[in-house]
């Protein structure tokens, strides 16, 4: 049985308004307004780096001493604000990101956007992606799941409906409509449609589209499936108010996930899988010169995107020794398959299960570093550079968000993430400052007496 833990909450994340950034570069019709403060401007600005020079369709909506303390009107503002990116950029959708401020302040972002939406007649999307609630990847959760309130519910449209995405089968299909949610590039997800394409199901819609305009309807015959393991609200939304039938599955990370994953979409359509065996075993293959290199090296997740246990998973089977998945939250309905699958995967391979830490504490889990010495720690920032000072290796946590990790194809792109650090040491081990890794060996810097 899965161990799990929870402990303080006090770790090192992104602030889930982060989603920002790879969501409008994905919907390309979009435009984000973030409602914050000038502590969100700045996370955002720095976090997004080079992408800034670039004239981003984001902006920050500052909040002003004037909108804290009630003396400026809070439609009167947005809407000034709107009409002005509605007359420059002219956009498909304005995306509202609400934050800390707007939560504590109780500003009802979804009265006004209601009223400006017919007003100004540009649909208006809220998504309360504070870092009161959530933590990075469900950024994109909250967003994805305020848009499919704002799906077509006409299943006599279906397979006309506006769809010029060519990602999108406009074929009537032999099986209930399939729709995919989860932001992956366009060449990710051309992949995984080839792949289910291959085993005769057609993909009906995405979630989230390239443009508004091509949001697909949904309503009660359809089936869907999430590609991210952090889409529980979306997963929810889709259920309870579209009445839309859930695909559990393992998350397509890994040739073995994406098997698995495969094979689930066709178990629930009664469609008998053809070659998916074989095509995994070149997946494998194809990844051997990664394995040397990772088998029964020890790695420790701090925890900090909600990929850990599709990461962690793949990786065990890639013969790796897990030794703490952190992870900020588990939806264990959402993920009962990943979970089962991940159980599954230690208990054939005969390995002691590890620890799933939820809401992890970073100062706890240094300690445990300290004691368990792992091969590897994935982790973010914070704490990256302070313990490869110590010895410790280390890989940046938010690179495997922002790199296509899905399908049978991109798995060597997980596994060039997690060598990265491993095989840069074994190349600095033959310098002769490597011993300035080790802090002991370090001598303290002689005082020099200032002249009297
Ligand atoms: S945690 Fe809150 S205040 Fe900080 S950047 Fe995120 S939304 Fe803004």
């Amino acid at each position: 049985m899965l161990n799990f833990k929870c402990e303080t909450g006090n770790y090192h994340t992104f602030c889930p308004i982060s989603c920002v950034s790879w969501l409008y570069r994905k919907i390309e019709d979009s435009f984000f307004l973030v409602i914050g403060t000038k502590t969100c401007g700045y996370f955002l600005q720095n976090a997004m780096g080079v992408m800034i020079f670039s004239e981003p369709r984001y902006a920050m909506a500052e909040l002003q001493e004037g909108d804290v303390s009630a003396q400026l009107n809070e439609y009167t503002e947005l809407r000034r604000l709107c009409v002005q990116i509605k007359n420059e950029k002219n956009p498909g959708v304005i995306v509202w990101i609400g934050t800390c401020t707007t939560e504590i302040l109780k500003i009802d972002l979804e009265g006004i956007a209601l009223r400006l939406d017919r007003e100004l007649h540009i649909p208006i999307v809220v998504a309360r992606a504070n870092g009161l609630d959530y933590a990075f990847t469900q950024g994109e959760d909250t967003v994805l799941a305020a848009m499919v309130h704002k799906c077509p519910r006409n299943v006599q449209d279906y397979h006309t409906s506006k769809t010029s995405n060519n990602i999108v089968s406009t074929k009537p299909t032999k099986h209930p409509p399939l729709i995919l949610f989860g932001a992956v590039s366009d060449t990710t997800a051309k992949q995984l449609t080839v792949d289910l394409n291959s085993q005769g199901i057609e993909i009906s819609g995405w979630i989230p589209p390239n443009h508004y305009i091509e949001l697909p309807v949904i309503s009660e015959p359809c089936y869907v499936c999430g590609i991210h393991p952090y889409l529980s609200r979306t997963a929810v939304t889709m259920m309870r108010h579209r009445k839309t039938t859930l695909i559990g599955a393992p998350f397509p990370i890994g040739p073995d996930g994406t098997r698995a994953w495969l094979e689930k979409i066709c178990a629930v359509f009664s469609i008998r899988t053809t070659g998916l065996e074989i095509r995994e075993q070149q997946a494998w293959k194809s990844l051997e010169h990664y394995l040397e290199l990772v088998v029964n090296k020890s790695v420790f997740f701090m925890g900090d995107n909600l990929l850990e246990i599709s990461l962690a998973r793949f990786l065990t089977h890639c013969g790796m020794i897990i030794k703490e998945i952190g992870i900020p939250y588990v939806d264990k309905r959402y993920q009962a398959k990943e979970l089962l699958f991940l159980e599954n995967v230690l208990t054939e391979m005969n390995i002691s299960f590890p620890a799933i830490i939820e809401k992890p504490d970073n100062y706890r889990q240094l300690e445990r570093i300290r004691k368990l010495k792992p091969d590897l720690v994935i982790t973010g920032m914070a704490h990256a550079n302070p313990l490869e000072a110590r010895g410790i290796t280390t890989k940046w946590s938010v690179e495997f968000m922002f790199a296509q990790l899905h399908g049978f194809v991109n798995s060597r792109n997980v596994l060039q993430l997690i060598t990265t650090p491993l095989r840069r040491n074994a190349n600095l081990q033959q310098l002769p400052w490597n011993s300035y890794s080790d802090v002991q060996k370090i001598k303290p810097i002689e005082r020099i007496n200032p002249p009297r």
